[in-house]
């Protein structure tokens, strides 16, 4: 074929495709712009995910009538006029893409009136088609109406994810914004529904409190550092407060949300050995720097940019943020049994390590370990497993680092992990109750008084989805506002339990690309849950505990594997021990 040109519909689709990927994207487009028109208060409408409308409204500068045609051509932008201005970017958008790539995939009317102009005019655009412009009666601002995006683009249409997904990216991103203008009224509706509305007071932590709740909000460190290149501000969570992923750690870089895998790793360093392994905190951290420092240019949707001097950019932001953690949280000490400690606290009983064996309990008092005799229990020898076990009978030793107990079996030592196993051994009854109770309520326990839990608009539809499975395991959990639950009960095999933390673990980890069969989510569910149920590492268990642990561990049909499939217990043989020990083998 010889080369041509592409007709304009042609070329406009595919440089739209880059722009417009989900109707998310038109909603950050069109936030952007508002933003970018100094607007106090911006309104988005959206219905059915976005594929019927996505409308924002804004109290901003408008647009003057004349230049209502050009806002809609491409590369038709306000904010720049020459090829230097790219390097000193102060606004949010710069590229004059975004409503002519809109308008070119969808039916986009544009209404706008200025300060100066007595009344507002009406332009809409089909197809990349523009009409007539038409004078109408409207407020000072701009008003977007996207309406059938894709409808000329199918294939688009067929690679957009479940509704409940593309209404969640929506939440996301709207979230994003209102904490990054504080000082902006954000509401955002859904079908109808408040999802998220902000004060616009300009105070973050306010923001914060709408979304996560007033107790989360107040949990949060602030962090505040400035070198001659950045200034770093936000809220990082505190060493108590951590997520299974990554998708609560949130960047601004002068205002703008970017993603960039280099800064949330600089801060995951910067809490180093003060989380778990697979923990992440949660972070909304502010980065303001000279407009030359950072290349805004260089992805079509801008949620990526390139920094002038990265290293150094990286090492200010672990600094700050190391700052904020030590400065709000006490090192975490273990306190060594020392001679010297014990001469100096003269007498004074000391709490300390336990090593509980058999036959007594022994304590570190005074800087001494001693022997005490063990307490009296109720002599319950516990009835044989009815169901053969793939482990053999064991018999406790004792408790080690509070974190492992130590049993013997007939071939050897086990070293069982408590917290792994307590998951196994809950998880197997959870799933045995609802096999034996199907279709019905497990048994619940009610609160003493019902519990209320904010959740970040997102995260509050992912759990509105599960609400009805939530119910079947024993919950009774109901909405309460656009993104507050109330807990009335929970699961009677889950009593004790926080009902903010038992709600949070079921929209973490939640794969937001699958909608997975609802057998699955449902098992998948139940182990998180176990997960954050189960006794942790640390944790003191007394005898009874841990014997109680050890034979519910050994009547579960798959007692070496927790249910995320990490072992359960290890087994040194007593061959393996007597080769170590130069008893055998080695002659
Ligand atoms: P860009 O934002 O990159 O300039 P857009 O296609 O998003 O490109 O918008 C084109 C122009 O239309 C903007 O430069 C701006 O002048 C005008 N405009 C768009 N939306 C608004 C709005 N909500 N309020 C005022 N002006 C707007
Ligand atoms: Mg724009």
């Amino acid at each position: 074929m010889p080369i041509r040109i592409l007709p304009p519909e042609v070329a406009s689709q595919i440089a739209a495709g880059e722009v417009v990927e989900r109707p998310a994207s038109v909603v950050k487009e069109l936030i952007e712009n508002a933003l970018d028109a100094a607007a106090r208060h911006i309104v988005i409408r959206v219905e059915e995910a976005g594929q019927r409308l996505i409308e924002v409204s804004d109290d901003g500068c408008g647009i003057p009538p004349d230049e209502v045609p050009l806002a809609v051509e491409r590369h038709a932008t306000s904010k720049i006029t020459q090829a230097e201005d790219l390097f000193r970017i102060s606004t949010l958008g710069f590229r004059g893409e975004a409503l002519a790539s809109i308008a070119s995939v969808s039916r986009l009317t544009l209404t706008s009136r200025t300060e100066q102009a007595t009344a507002g005019v009406r332009l809409q655009v089909e197809g990349g088609r523009a009409g007539a412009l038409q004078p109408v009666g409207a407020p000072v601002g701009t008003t977007v109406r996207v309406e059938n995006l894709f409808y000329n683009v199918p294939a688009r249409l067929k690679f957009l994810k479940s509704q409940a997904t593309e209404r969640r990216l929506i939440d996301t991103l709207v979230t994003r914004y209102a904490l990054a203008f504080p000082e902006v009224r954000f509401s955002l509706i859904q079908d109808g529904r408040p999802a998220l509305q902000t004060s616009g007071d300009g105070d973050r932590r306010a923001v914060l409190a709408a979304l996560y709740g007033v107790e989360i909000a107040r949990q949060m460190l602030e962090v505040l550092a400035e070198d001659d290149e950045v200034q770093v501000t936000g809220f990082i969570s505190p060493l108590s407060l951590s997520r299974s992923n990554r998708r609560e750690m949130s960047f601004f870089v002068n205002r703008r949300p970017v993603q960039d895998a280099a800064l949330s790793t600089a801060v995951v360093q910067a809490y180093h050995t003060l989380l778990m392994v697979g923990r992440f905190p949660i972070t909304l951290l502010f980065l303001e720097m000279p407009p030359q420092l950072v290349d805004v240019n260089v992805h079509p949707t801008k949620a990526e940019v390139r920094f002038r001097h990265p290293d150094r950019l990286f090492a200010s932001l672990q600094r700050a943020v190391r700052r904020a953690l030590l400065a709000h949280t006490p090192v975490p000490g273990v306190e060594l049994p020392s001679w010297e400690a014990g001469q100096a606290q003269n007498g004074k009983q000391r709490a300390g390590p336990e090593w509980r064996t058999i036959s007594g309990e022994w304590r570190l008092a005074r800087g001494e370990w001693r022997e005490e005799p063990r307490q009296p229990e109720a002599a319950s020898p516990s009835e044989p497993a009815s169901a053969p076990s793939a482990t053999p009978l064991l018999r406790l030793v004792g408790q080690v680092a509070l974190t492992y107990l130590v049993a013997e079996g007939p071939d050897g030592l086990y070293l069982i992990d408590q917290h792994a196993a307590h998951e196994r051994v809950l998880f197997e009854r959870l799933m045995a109750q609802r096999a034996a109770h199907a279709g019905q309520r497990l048994p619940s326990q009610a609160l003493l008084q019902p519990v209320s839990v904010n959740l970040p608009p997102a995260n509050a539809r992912l759990l509105e989805e599960q609400l009805p499975f939530l119910e079947s395991l024993g919950f009774q959990v109901e909405a309460f506002g656009p993104a507050t639950f109330l807990v009335r009960a929970l699961p009677a095999m889950l009593t004790g339990m926080q009902p903010a933390a038992a709600l949070q673990v079921v929209v973490e980890d939640f794969e937001e690309d699958e909608t997975p069969l609802q057998a699955e989510t449902e098992a998948r569910l139940i182990a998180r849950i176990c997960k954050r149920a189960a006794v942790k590492a640390g944790q003191v268990l007394s005898p009874q505990e841990q014997r109680t642990l050890l034979d519910d561990l050994q009547a579960c049909a798959s007692p070496r594997t927790c249910p995320h499939g990490r072992p359960t217990m290890i087994h040194l043989s007593v061959d393996l021990l007597e080769r170590q020990f130069g008893r055998k083998g080695a002659r």
